[in-house]
């Protein structure tokens, strides 16, 4: 049984330092604490959000969601309208939505600022709220990415029991591409499973059906991630379901099984995801499918470095994926977006290098692309 309390917080709205380089968000609400859809690798589970160890029953609902952000975003002198992540630390569109509707209030308050929005879910819900999302990427920009890990339902069934079979997440991709001219809607395969959903057979099938559902694009980021209370919950159901892969496990994150404590690894074996990553990229070649979605770009001084930043960030994503040096790219990237001022004035000053990460070859690409 789910209960819900319903509790005021002090703030809705998350300012990130640095905007995401994947999914291009400035900003993040949470309008729950909790996610009812429990799939069994989520990362909320660790212990850095403190949120409930049986988050998927005990929901907190954020009061007064509409006002507080209304307000914070009225009042704020120094914020410039960027992507807002509806999602993070759970689904915004898990069934507490259909009763409470935070997402939906959220939506309304940042359709009038004129906000963009990102919403990550798994949830058909998401269709309710189509016409105003459309509008939203009418007048800024919208992208709606619902995460399938596999096509198999059983697979699916016991990764993440609460949520739509695979085929019934593909036709919601699908009903937003044939009903919306201005979302852009596509897949997150995030995260890859470990042998459970990354044979050659599972990933073609994911990037086939990606395309014949009309996505824009399928985004992937290797193998799942392992931390304390997540990796704990992850592999006692593991071991209920598939013990035999234990061992395998134990060898890919590093570490020896015991039910009480997780000492292995945050990331799999480097290995594993660049085999994984190039198979993907191959299979987006193959069915000619971007695996990047397109950034919201705003009109004022931050356009060109938005533009110029997409680009140096696209390519660093490809050299990370593919286990290649990326680290200044994707530095030099992170920080043109975060000026505050345009490239242009910077480079009439002939500072392009005081930004940085900007060495002579990013100096010279920059260049070139202002041109
Ligand atoms: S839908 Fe997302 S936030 Fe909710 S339990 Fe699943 S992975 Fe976690």
């Amino acid at each position: 049984m789910v209960t819900y309390t319903h509790k005021e917080f002090k703030s809705i709205l998350i300012k990130r330092k640095f905007i995401d380089s994947w999914f291009w968000e400035r900003y993040g609400i949470n309008g729950y604490n909790g996610c009812e859809h429990s799939c069994i690798y989520c990362d909320s589970r660790s212990a850095k959000y403190y949120l409930p160890a049986d988050f998927g029953h005990d929901i907190i609902v954020k009061k007064n969601v509409r006002e507080m952000l209304d307000k914070r975003i009225s009042g704020a002198r120094t914020l410039l309208p960027d992507i807002v992540a509806m999602s993070g630390a759970s689904d915004p569109y898990h069934p507490a939505e259909a009763k409470f509707k935070n997402t939906l209030q959220c939506l309304e308050v940042l359709e009038k600022h004129k906000y963009p929005v990102h919403i990550i879910t798994k949830s058909k819900l998401v269709l309710r709220d189509l016409e105003i999302l459309d509008r939203i990427g009418k007048n800024t920009w919208c992208c709606v990415s619902v995460t399938i890990t596999t096509t198999n339902p059983e697979k699916a069934g016991f990764l993440e029991p609460r949520v739509p079979v695979p085929a019934e997440r593909f036709n919601i991709i699908k009903t937003i591409k044939d009903k919306s001219m201005h979302i852009q809607a596509g897949v997150f395969l995030i995260p890859v499973v470990p042998y459970l959903c990354d044979s050659n057979e599972d990933l073609e099938d994911m990037v086939r059906t990606s395309k014949k559902s009309l996505c824009d694009y399928i985004l992937f980021g290797g193998a799942m991630t392992m931390r304390d209370n997540q990796a704990l919950w992850y592999l006692k159901h593991l071991k209920q379901k598939y013990p035999e892969l234990i061992r395998k496990y134990e060898e890919l994150y590093r570490f020896k099984h015991d039910p009480e404590q997780y000492n292995g690894i945050y990331g799999a074996d480097e290995s594993y995801n660049k085999i994984v990553n190039s198979k993907l990229f191959d299979f987006c070649k193959k069915y000619d499918l971007p695996y990047r979605i397109k950034r919201f770009i705003p009109g004022d001084f931050r356009r060109l470095n938005y533009i110029i930043s997409e680009r140096l960030l696209n390519h660093a994503y490809y050299l990370q994926m593919t286990g290649q040096k990326s680290s200044n790219i994707y530095w030099a990237g992170m920080n043109i977006q975060n000026l505050k001022e345009s490239l242009t004035d910077i480079a009439a000053r002939n500072e392009l290098r005081k930004i940085r990460n900007v060495d002579n070859r990013i100096e010279t690409y920059i260049k070139k692309n202002l041109n």
